[in-house]
């Protein structure tokens, strides 16, 4: 058994690397879309559970519902029904630029200068944020009230510029002048658009129902909907749906370079993406960490859930017998009841807890998807030795995470990021494993059968692939400072997740 003194004491647990948001949109005349819109969340509910919002069409009117919380939170029977029409548009949020309040929860609500609507959820991050900002200023555009957040803007200057042109040509030229990952799901009263940025860094996909058309973020949702898979958005694709029929028009030419942490962590494993299995992507990892990083063991365990597959595929390989040592409680990621001081100590116990039978007097290999800031695994190591563990050699399923992402997905800055300070043997004392492998970069590109040059990367090798402004104009919250003293508002009023300043309708 290692262990070091010298290491860094446990500190709280890391949250996990967190997803941007999952966006859905329905068309289809005769359906319950609200409804449809609900699963096809539920079903997306991994990538933001902050808060969550579905908007509707009836051709007359587009209304919106947001609110805090996990979808099934947000929504109940009456809400749903209220919610009529024949187009939807539908976000879970964890919010990557701008903080987690009610104003900032999508669908974001804009009406035009002749009093059409507009509903837009978004999934992603832009990278020139501070210039559309300007540009807003420029057009005139009032900063909603509260708002902070790029997708804002983006509905507000569509808004603007479809008063004269409509939402269609509007987008054609905006879409343009976006710069980092989208994926955009917007309606008005009669039409649903679905746009993906040129890098199409994160997933969109487009289903087809027996009366309509779905959109959404992974194809997990169109399962779960009963939507037959159709194609991806293309990366630099805006897509308009209405009575017309579908019509694909190419805002800019494609260079596709998707999040391969998609593949490591963030998507689910029953979703597809560019024509790979992503389950089938973590079986393989795993299988190829096992050649790449042996060890004598007698038993390989998962952290569950995302590291299942890859433990499974480590086991088939090691041909050491797979286990289940750790039991996920699923429901405690997200509430909003503070834990006492007493449960906060718990830490990782509240998420995570050993089957001591099983880990007695075991040699173990545990199977994570990533280290972000090394907490997590330090305090499982110590759990697990806790609970009679002879050895426990940890196994990471991605190269190391040196740097942090601008383009959706929250990790931690990059002063936090364990492997930007250490190197493998001084994460290894950190944690305090017996041994400790991660996957090679050659490795995941393979395993996700994906050419390195569509690939972005830049979390584990600092090659962005989308040019990024200085320090001073990006970040989270990075409009909560450059609107401080322009955004002066009333505060906005919420009522049971209407919002009054939408002038939205009630049912
Ligand atoms: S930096 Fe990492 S997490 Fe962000 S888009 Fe690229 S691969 Fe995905």
């Amino acid at each position: 058994m290692v262990t070091d003194q010298s290491a860094p004491q446990a500190g709280p647990i890391d949250p996990e690397p967190r997803e941007e948001c999952g966006v859905f949109g329905v068309w289809a005349p005769g359906e319950e879309v609200a409804k449809l819109t609900y699963y096809g969340l539920y079903a997306l509910q991994h990538r933001g559970q902050e808060a969550a919002g579905i908007s509707v069409s009836d051709g007359k009117q587009v209304v919106v519902f947001k609110d805090l919380g996990l979808v099934s939170q947000v929504f109940d029977e009456q809400v749903l029904l209220s919610l009529r029409g024949h187009v939807a548009v539908g976000h879970c949020r964890y919010s990557t630029t701008g903080s987690g309040t009610w104003e900032n929860a999508q669908p974001t609500f804009r009406t035009t200068a002749a009093g059409s609507g507009l509903a837009l959820g978004h999934n992603g991050n832009l990278v020139n944020t501070a210039e559309l900002l300007e540009r807003s200023r420029e057009a005139g555009i009032t900063i909603k009230n509260g708002a902070t957040t790029d997708s804002d803007l983006i509905c507000g200057l569509l808004a603007s510029a479809a008063a004269d042109k409509g939402f269609e040509q509007a987008a054609m030229e905006l879409l343009p002048t976006l710069s980092g990952a989208f994926c955009l799901v917007f309606a008005d009263e009669t039409t649903l658009y679905a746009a993906r940025d040129p890098h199409g860094v994160h997933p969109l996909v487009l289903g087809r129902l027996e009366r309509g058309w779905v959109v959404a973020s992974e194809t997990a949702a169109l399962d779960i909907v009963g939507a037959s898979f159709v194609r991806e958005v293309e990366p630099g694709e805006l897509l308009a749906i209405d009575e017309g029929g579908l019509r694909s028009s190419r805002f800019a030419v494609p260079e596709p370079k998707g999040c391969i942490f998609e593949y490591v962590y963030l998507a689910r494993p029953d979703t597809t993406i560019s024509g790979r299995s992503v389950h089938a992507t973590r079986v393989e990892i795993g299988r190829r960490l096992a050649s790449e990083h042996p060890a004598e063991a007698d038993l390989v365990i998962p952290v569950p859930e995302s590291g299942t597959p890859a433990a499974i595929g480590y086991a088939q390989a090691s041909g050491i017998p797979y286990g289940q040592g750790l039991v996920k409680n699923a429901y405690v990621g997200r509430t909003f009841i503070q834990p006492s001081q007493t449960i906060r100590q718990l830490g990782i116990r509240l998420k995570l807890n050993p089957l001591r039978d099983v880990i007695r007097g075991k040699r173990l290999v545990v199977v994570d998807d990533s280290i972000v800031r090394g907490n997590t695994q330090r305090a499982l190591v110590r759990m697990l030795r806790e609970a009679g563990a002879l050895e426990v050699h940890v196994r990471i399923a991605s190269p190391p995470v040196r740097w942090p992402c601008f383009y959706g997905i929250d990790f931690a800055s990059r002063a936090e990021l364990i492997a930007n300070g250490l190197d493998f043997d001084g994460i290894r004392r950190s944690i305090g494993a017996d041994s400790l492998g991660y996957v090679s970069t050659e490795t995941l590109v393979a395993a996700s059968e994906q050419p390195r040059s569509r690939l972005c990367m830049a979390c584990f090798d600092g090659r962005y692939p989308i040019p990024l402004p200085g320090d001073a104009m990006i970040g989270k919250h990075l409009l909560e400072g450059l609107e401080k003293g322009v955004a002066g508002s009333a505060t906005p009023v919420m009522v049971n997740g209407y919002g009054a300043e939408d002038a939205l309708q009630r049912p």
